[in-house]
């Protein structure tokens, strides 16, 4: 058997290394995001309780009888191993991901007033970092389920019952996938869905949507059967991402559904339904009815790329369930629920959503100007107003613009760069005109935080 010693000391060398990795991470300030440092700070104490904690209870057990305090001992060291396997398999990650030439460091902090408007009572960190998966992602960590044999107290019970939001997170980390560091346009998302995914825990918005239990899943004794733990949790995860989505739509406009299939469509097809999302196409028809309610749909430049989506997705929740990994029948069941409840899900989120973080098509106006200075090759971060006083650009601004320079075809900017683009031109000189878009883009965040914060 496994002595305390032995655990003591696998305990330690584990600890050991997360030591070194923040060290290392630690000495390189300069390459650190706002996030990632007050993360490091954090953990670096939490190591350093956690090391002094074990060895003080390790010394105060050396007087007992030597059965009971072997025992003890390894129950120590036990209390102390899910400490060290969230900080290996959660925390050392998001740390090593947020190396800043990894990160759209520029986008920092419109991030941090994203989520400051979703969860206004919590003020979580957000740290954001690269992922070696293609994913855009949020996942909340609270102080207290990681302290819990360091101070002794008891897990709060939210905890105990499966993570559900009621204990508000310290931290929320914010994945963004690596290779697409500079695509600052796809980023849209993060400020849009994954935000969403926190105002809708803020709120509790998702939550409040009642599954009923389907007559095909009650057992002859009427209670629910086999398959209700699945259904609930397709339910669940579909009902979750329409709110996301629908906030999405809701807080920064019209961007949210056009970067949304360049991200979740990269994978595949758009009508292909998970376990964890309803099908792209889907997602796509329930942002157009909420941009429709915005007023999106008939703003000049884009009326052309909403047609197409409706043409293409108009459909979307009449099709069958699809997919590969799914239980045909249960999400069937799903879905015939959950598209009775689109339009209450879209009602609830817009009367949630106060009227300061709404972004309508009142802002249209200001898009286009910004689009015209990103097309003649000017970074759009200070807009110039009616009377001509200036001000700093909004995030959802700067993006909309970039947004709409890319589907009215980039022509305009590649003619600054001594690009013709035709239809028919090559997909190199596409990217390299996208290329200085992007990073026209990046630079009006960077300019208009500079006019914010001075
Ligand atoms: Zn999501």
């Amino acid at each position: 058997m496994w002595s305390a010693n032995q655990r003591r000391r696998s305990l330690g060398e584990r600890l050991f290394r997360i030591a070194e990795t923040v060290e290392r991470i630690e000495s390189r300030p300069a390459e650190l995001t706002h996030g990632a440092k007050a993360l490091l700070a954090y953990i670096g104490s939490l190591l350093r309780q956690v090391d002094s904690t074990v060895d003080d209870r390790w010394n105060e057990l050396a007087v007992i009888e030597p059965g009971l305090r072997e025992e003890l001992r390894r129950e120590l060291c036990d209390d102390f191993r899910d400490v060290v396997g969230v900080l290996v398999s959660e925390v050392v990650p998001v740390l090593v991901g947020a190396d800043a030439r990894r990160v759209p460091v520029e986008l920092e902090p419109a991030l941090r007033q994203s989520v400051l408007s979703a969860a206004p009572d919590w003020k979580p960190v957000p740290v954001l970092y690269g992922s070696d998966y293609y994913e855009y992602s949020i996942v909340p960590l609270r102080k207290s389920e990681l302290e819990v044999p360091v101070t002794g107290r008891p897990v709060p019970s939210s905890a105990a019952e499966g993570g559900d939001m009621e204990s508000p997170p310290d931290f929320v980390f914010i994945s963004v996938p690596g290779v697409e560091r500079d695509s600052v346009a796809l980023h849209a998302v993060l400020l849009g869905h994954e935000a969403g995914h926190l105002r809708d825990w803020y709120l509790r918005l998702s939550e409040g949507f009642v599954l009923d239990v389907p007559p095909q899943l009650v057992d002859s004794d009427g209670k629910p059967g086999e398959g209700y733990g699945e259904y609930v949790k397709i339910a669940t995860n579909w009902t979750e991402e329409c709110v996301a989505d629908i906030l999405s739509c809701l807080t920064i406009g019209p961007v949210a559904l056009l970067a949304l299939p360049e991200v979740a469509g990269g994978a595949g097809e758009l009508a292909v339904d998970s376990d964890s999302h309803p099908g792209t196409d889907r997602r796509i028809e329930l942002m157009l009815r909420v941009l429709h309610q915005q007023g999106f749909d008939v703003v000049s430049g884009l009326t052309e790329a909403f047609s197409g989506y409706k043409t293409l997705c108009g459909d979307a929740w009449k099709r069958i369930v699809q997919g590969p990994d799914l239980n045909q029948q249960i999400a069937s069941l799903v879905l015939a629920w959950i598209r009775t409840q689109l339009d209450e899900l879209i009602r609830v989120c817009t009367s949630n959503v106060p009227a300061s973080d709404l972004f309508t098509s009142d802002y249209w106006p200001l898009v286009e100007s910004a689009a015209s200075m990103l097309g003649g090759g000017l970074p759009c971060g200070e807009i110039i107003l009616a009377g001509r006083s200036r001000a700093a650009a909004r995030p959802e601004v700067i993006l909309n613009a970039s947004w709409l320079v890319k589907v009215q075809g980039l022509q305009a900017l590649g003619q600054q760069l001594g690009v013709v683009l035709t239809e028919d031109s090559h997909i190199s000189d596409v990217s390299r005109v996208s290329e200085v878009l992007d990073r026209l883009t990046l630079k009006s965040f960077e300019i208009a935080e500079f006019l914010r914060s001075a």
